[in-house]
């Protein structure tokens, strides 16, 4: 193992459903090991999310969502771990990350909220974004059909800590077939037995260093931590 970096976790501050202070989990990664994160809270096309975005102006609703990352980017810079940016919006149950488009570009958006899912990955990549299908073969109440978009998306995450090994096969087969690069990510939300990260042999100095290496297959999705057999848990 090189540099061990997860691209998918949650916090507590922009994601309701998450356990965990932005601080609690840079410490608790960077304990484990990892050099860097990425937070992709979920975005406000998902009920979890913790921003009131209705009852306020656009640009607060996004200097509030951008909250979490910064504070968990202030955390990382004192205990020594990188951390990035991303963001995570939801289709009835779809789920799409994306890299690589900020704060500034996410103010200037709007519009994005209209979008249907296939209509926003492809405005995202030609505005510059890399878009990831999150855990695409996930079967949750929440969710009303498994969706593929193999012509809208950059990659596909094929290691995601909340499916079970056999949904995490269907994503690696749909990948391959497709010929579609990939990722892999805890989907941290503060208590995951199953921790995925990406392996990179190099230090990543930007979001994209990362996208570029998940491209181009330089970095590995891989298991940094399983204790889904003995019930260990990462808090
Ligand atoms: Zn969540
Ligand atoms: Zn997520």
């Amino acid at each position: 193992m090189a540099f061990l970096y997860d691209p998918h976790v949650h916090t507590s501050v922009g994601s309701r459903c998450s356990k965990v202070l932005p601080e609690e989990a840079v410490q608790r990664f960077a304990k484990m090991g990892y050099a860097g994160i990425f937070i992709t809270e979920h975005f406000f096309n998902n009920p979890s999310t913790t921003v009131p975005f209705r009852e306020i102006p656009w640009e607060e609703a996004i200097e509030q969502y951008c909250r979490p990352y910064e504070m968990a980017k202030a955390e990382g810079e004192k205990v020594g771990l990188q951390v990035f940016f991303g963001f995570e919006n939801s289709y009835q149950g779809n789920d799409i990350l994306t890299y690589g488009l900020g704060k500034d570009w996410l103010k200037a958006h709007p519009e994005i909220m209209d979008m249907p899912i296939r209509q926003y990955c492809e405005f995202a990549r030609a505005e510059g974004g890399f878009v990831v299908h999150a855990h695409p073969f996930r079967e949750a109440k929440y969710i009303d059909l498994i969706r593929l978009m193999p012509r809208s998306v950059d990659a596909v995450e094929i290691l995601n800590g909340s499916c079970s090994d056999f949904q995490n096969d269907r994503a690696a087969e749909y990948a391959r077939n497709y010929g579609l690069a990939v990722t892999g990510g805890s989907d941290y939300h503060g208590s995951k037995p199953l921790l995925c990260a990406i392996d990179s042999p190099v230090r990543f100095g930007t979001v994209a260093d990362f996208c570029e290496a998940v491209r181009c297959g330089d970095a590995t999705p891989v298991v940094a931590i399983d204790g889904r057999e003995s019930g260990t848990v990462s808090e």
